[in-house]
């Protein structure tokens, strides 16, 4: 039976009303399992004038109060950790234990979001100049919205509306209409942790509904994960029209390979790293690069055997490695990459294009592919695949590697695999790239720091989570008080100064 989804504005689920729906597939099968509203542009608005409504009472809260929420909620998913998992596993295609993950990635940046009060306190200078004190303060924005990807439907959710929120925000979000089922589960669970009404509203949707969340003047701020053109697009427009974005594309990570590296632990990484999830992380390694002929021969050759043992299953199958991919287009993309790959030289070890997994004919599964010896001027290499394809580039020297992620268009991860703790110092001190791994695939930043990728992977100053996320969500206010016992000096017909 095809379940319809709904949005949730004003703290309940609300049916669509533009009479537009997308298809949610059983990634597994192939088959149509929901279907998702698309919001027209009156829901939209009908749920920003919601979350403009909330959030003046709810900057009234005082912060530890709002940050109770956060903790209460937290509470609520521990009781339907395991459902949630296998609800986000359904939709998007990644095991149920990788679905976990993904969850609990999310909520950590709620665990950091309710120690936020610490973050508003503020700055105070007493007697700045004589009988003057100034102090400044965090101001919520007021309405802000997150438009978020199919990848991690609990995790970037997460980390946008949980600290949002706890500086004193509303919150429109506009999640994936491949995966919706577990951002809508999400902010129901807010409401019963006690979220006043509305100041959470999920709003499914596409391209209309972020058109109106760009357009609209009581939206101040956006936040924006998915693929580089609509991240370029969605910043520049939310720019022009004076809203502050922060907004993240795509990638192309790179893991280096020293011939002094464990080359166990280099493989290990790269199989885990490069197709698990089927390779639709944003984080995943995609490029390896083994520098000297002897190491990039022995990584090939290893890889190749590793490629082989993959058990590649339905998402719901406990000993698979990884699932199948999203969609059929996310599949025909993959298979036409591959095709490119061989049609611009690169040397295809492993070919996934042609496996199925046994009664799920209809299914959006990918086998793992790996070419060898692929050119910095491939476009295998320099365009996102975002499926379970590794290209390696054979680098003569150090600094060769070096060179190769510090140049590429993308720049969200890196990693550097080596003993030397000379070259690891160097590497992380030149190299080009936002977050970087020392014998670390996937360097995703915990969540009091923060993560955000430079170049072509990121737009905007400033990082999701950690205290780059109070800044965002809130603006500095800076007071300047003299009482009238201060110093009576009369008219002054120049510029202040201090003494
Ligand atoms: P996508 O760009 O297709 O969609 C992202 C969001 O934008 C969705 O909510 C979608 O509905 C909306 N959207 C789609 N077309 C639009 C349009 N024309 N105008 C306005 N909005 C539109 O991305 P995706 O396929 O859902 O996610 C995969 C991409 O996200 C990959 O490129 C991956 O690297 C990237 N990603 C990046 C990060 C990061 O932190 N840098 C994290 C996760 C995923």
């Amino acid at each position: 039976m095809v379940r319809e989804l709904t949005h949730f504005i004003g703290g309940k689920r609300t049916p669509g009303t533009s009479g537009l729906f997308a298809d949610v597939y059983d990634p597994n099968t192939g088959t149509v399992q929901a279907q998702v509203p698309l919001a027209g542009r009156a829901e939209t608005e009908a749920a920003i004038a919601d979350a403009e409504e909330a959030q003046r009472g709810w900057a009234d809260w005082n912060p530890q109060r709002r940050a109770r929420v956060l903790l209460k909620f937290l509470q609520l998913v521990e009781s339907e950790r395991d459902s949630l998992a296998r609800l986000l596993s359904a939709e998007h295609g990644k095991t149920v234990a990788d679905a976990h993950g993904d969850l609990q990635r999310g909520l950590d940046v709620v665990e950091f979001a309710a120690g936020i009060p610490h973050l508003l306190k503020g700055e105070f200078t007493d007697s700045a100049g004589t009988g003057i004190d100034v102090h400044s303060l965090r101001a919520p924005l007021g309405v802000v919205a997150g438009i978020t990807p199919f990848n991690f439907p609990a995790m970037i959710p997460l980390w946008k509306a949980a600290p949002a929120i706890a500086c004193g925000n509303s919150f429109v979000l506009k999640p994936s209409e491949r995966d919706p089922s577990v951002p809508l589960r999400l902010a129901e669970l807010f409401v019963e942790a006690g979220l006043p009404p509305g100041v959470l509203n999920v709003v499914n949707g596409g391209k209309e509904a972020v058109d109106t969340l760009l357009d609209d003047p009581r939206v101040q701020a956006l936040g924006f994960v998915g693929s580089t053109p609509i991240a370029a697009h969605v910043y520049a427009t939310a720019a022009a029209r004076g809203k502050r974005a922060q907004c993240f594309g795509g990638a192309k990570n790179h893991m280096i390979v020293m011939p002094d590296a464990d080359l166990d632990q280099a493989v290990d990484a790269l199989i885990g790293a490069g197709y698990g999830s089927a390779g639709e992380r944003c984080m995943a390694i995609s490029v390896a690069v083994p520098v000297g002929e002897e190491t990039a021969d022995a990584l090939v050759a290893r890889l190749k055997e590793r490629i082989a043992e993959l058990r590649i299953g339905r998402s719901d199958d406990p000993d698979a490695d990884f699932g199948p991919l999203v969609s059929r287009d996310a599949l025909d993309r993959v298979r036409r990459y591959v095709d490119i790959g061989v049609t611009e030289g690169a040397e295809l070890v492993v070919d996934g294009r042609d496996f199925t997994l046994p009664g799920h004919e209809g299914g959006f599964f990918a086998g793992a592919s790996l070419f060898d010896r692929v050119s910095p001027r491939m476009r295998i290499y320099r365009e996102e695949i975002f499926g379970p394809v590794l290209c390696v580039v054979r680098a003569a020297d150090y600094e060769e590697a070096l060179r190769l992620p510090s140049e590429h268009p993308y720049g969200n991860g890196v990693a550097l695999f080596t003993r030397d703790g000379d070259t690891a110092r160097d590497f992380t001190r030149r190299v080009n790239t936002g977050m970087v791994g020392i014998n670390v695939p996937i360097p995703v930043p915990v969540a009091y720091h923060t993560f955000g990728g430079w170049k072509r992977s990121g737009f905007g100053d400033l990082n999701q989570h950690g205290p780059d996320s109070v800044r965002f969500y809130t603006r500095t206010k800076t007071v300047t008080s003299r009482w009238p016992s201060g110093v009576k000096e009369g008219a002054s017909f120049t510029i202040p100064t201090m003494g």
